[in-house]
């Protein structure tokens, strides 16, 4: 069984489990407890006496520690990348993208002496100065979901402890091992014992996470169901929330666009990470005359990619996270087909080898109105649908619920401002597949894929782990 981390002890604590595994293979590699009120008041409480003097600790010292855990983070980045395709699944190459996705929030925490600057405003009026300072908030949480296990919890603490909060990091737990290596890293770095705590468990430690008087701000990564609960139940408690959910992102092809590089960036946006991203371009719109060229494109190239165990090299899609998963992927294609859309690719020929695998799977004539041009699958499920024009499109993408990501493809300046002005998402891509934010930058879902107002990452993630005072002088 996996431990807690409370303060500098790793413990067992003694609870149900859950088994953990390789979706490449389906055998059981390891076991995580299902934590409880108990071991979250721990966490809270090593945390909380962590804060009396990690609050007081000087910035210059924090970021001495933050580059040392950066300088770590570099040397184990292939392990750390080994451990996530182990139990994520995902290919080699994806969870080396993952690790320097995450480290760059790492590197951007570095520049402290800097983001925590307050201002000043000399002479307001007569014989006045007025002054802000960013304070820590106190003990902080992080709620991670399984797809992306290394990069979302370094999306969340390093941020807020160089504010100067302590953390109790609640990961998947279906793929708990990455922020193991995380926190075992942190430690070595030098960092205090109860700056980060590590409490593994499911929706129990997550409701007693959220409910405990101590806990200050609460960040959640995730499906949008709990996204939305998370959201409410923290907000009700009076606590400050960034609660990022799911999303359905459209990737829309004009006629002029170059098919070539349009085809190969909507194959890697759908299709990488076995579709289990919260940027996977699910929907490609094809728009007039491209339509025909464009889907036999993508139904050639996606027959040829790899499919296999992420970890041998050359593979392009790994499998999914649980058998359970794939049956929920399958019962969304098969909802597809019922709703009328058109089966051009059948990734279930791939359903016979062990583990829990499923090939890219393409649907054409979806509309809005169908299950899978609606809902997120997450999977390594693509679905077509067809637009006469560019407006036709920027409507069929802006009536889905979610606004995480949309797409344009096009070598028209004029028609993508018009997407970039019209299209109701937060995340913006112009000619490129998955238009994620650098680590600087805030990760901004719009409408129902983001409850809250200041987003994780970038500037945003410094002002949610920090709150304001102002000083108004004379003398
Ligand atoms: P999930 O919602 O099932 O789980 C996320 C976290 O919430 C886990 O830590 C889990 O233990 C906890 N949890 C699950 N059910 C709960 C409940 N009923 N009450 C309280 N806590 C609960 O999500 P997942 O399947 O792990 O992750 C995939 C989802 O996350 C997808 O929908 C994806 O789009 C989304 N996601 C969003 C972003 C983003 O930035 N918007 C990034 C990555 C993933």
């Amino acid at each position: 069984m996996i431990p807690n981390l409370i303060g500098s002890q790793w413990i067992h604590p003694a609870r149900e489990t859950l088994p953990i595994y390789n979706p490449a293979t389906g055998e059981v590699i390891e076991h995580v407890p299902l934590s409880g009120a108990e071991e979250v008041a721990q966490a809270i409480e090593a945390a909380q006496e962590a804060y009396q003097t990690w609050s007081q600790t000087s910035v210059m010292e924090r970021t001495r520690l933050m580059f040392r855990y950066k300088e770590l983070l570099e040397q184990h980045t292939e392990e750390l990348s080994r451990i996530i395709t182990l139990h994520h699944g995902k290919t080699l190459d994806e969870a080396r993208g993952e690790v320097r996705r995450g480290i760059e929030v790492v590197d951007f925490a570095c520049g402290a002496p800097t983001l925590l600057q307050g201002r000043t405003l000399r002479q307001v009026t007569q014989g006045i100065d007025q002054d802000f300072y960013l304070y820590p908030l106190g003990v902080v949480t992080g709620i991670t979901p399984f797809n992306f296990p290394v990069m979302i919890p370094l999306w969340m603490f390093p941020l807020a402890v160089i504010a100067g909060n302590t953390f109790v990091l609640k990961p998947s737990e279906r793929t708990p091992l990455g922020a193991i290596r995380l926190a075992e890293l942190f430690l070595e770095a030098g960092f205090p014992p109860g700056v980060l705590n590590l409490v593994h468990g499911a929706k129990e430690a997550v409701d007693a996470l959220i409910a405990h008087p101590d806990v200050r701000a609460v960040s959640f990564v995730g499906s949008a169901p709990v996204a939305r609960y998370v959201y409410r139940q923290a907000a009700h408690q009076g606590k400050r929330v960034q609660a990022a959910g799911g999303a359905k992102n459209h990737l829309i092809v004009l006629p002029d666009a170059d098919l070539e590089h349009a085809t190969a960036a909507i194959l890697n946006s759908a299709f990488g990470n076995a579709g289990e991203r919260c940027l996977a371009g699910s929907v490609t719109i094809a728009v007039g005359s491209v339509q025909e060229p464009l889907l036999e494109a993508l139904r050639v190239a996606a027959e040829q990619l790899a499919v296999g165990p992420g970890i041998e090299p050359g593979i392009q899609i790994g499998p999914l996270i649980r058998a359970e998963h794939r049956e929920r992927v399958l019962r969304y294609v098969e909802a597809g087909i019922k709703e009328g859309a058109q089966l051009v690719l059948d990734g279930r020929r791939f359903l016979n080898l062990p583990g829990f695998f499923l090939g890219p799977t393409i649907l054409d004539h979806v509309t809005p109105k169908m299950t899978v041009g609606r809902e997120e699958g997450f999977g390594p499920v693509l679905s077509v649908s067809r637009a006469a024009t560019l407006g036709e499109a920027l409507a069929q993408a802006n009536e889905v619920a979610y606004g995480n990501m949309a797409v344009i493809f096009t070598r028209s300046g004029a028609a993508a401002r018009l997407f970039r002005e019209r299209v109701e998402a937060g995340m913006v891509g112009i000619n490129v597949g998955v238009a994620q934010p650098f680590g600087f930058y805030p990760f901004p879902g719009w409408r129902q894929s983001f409850y809250g107002d200041l987003h994780l990452q970038g500037s945003d993630g410094i002002e949610f782990y920090t709150r304001k005072k102002v000083v108004v002088t004379r003398w």
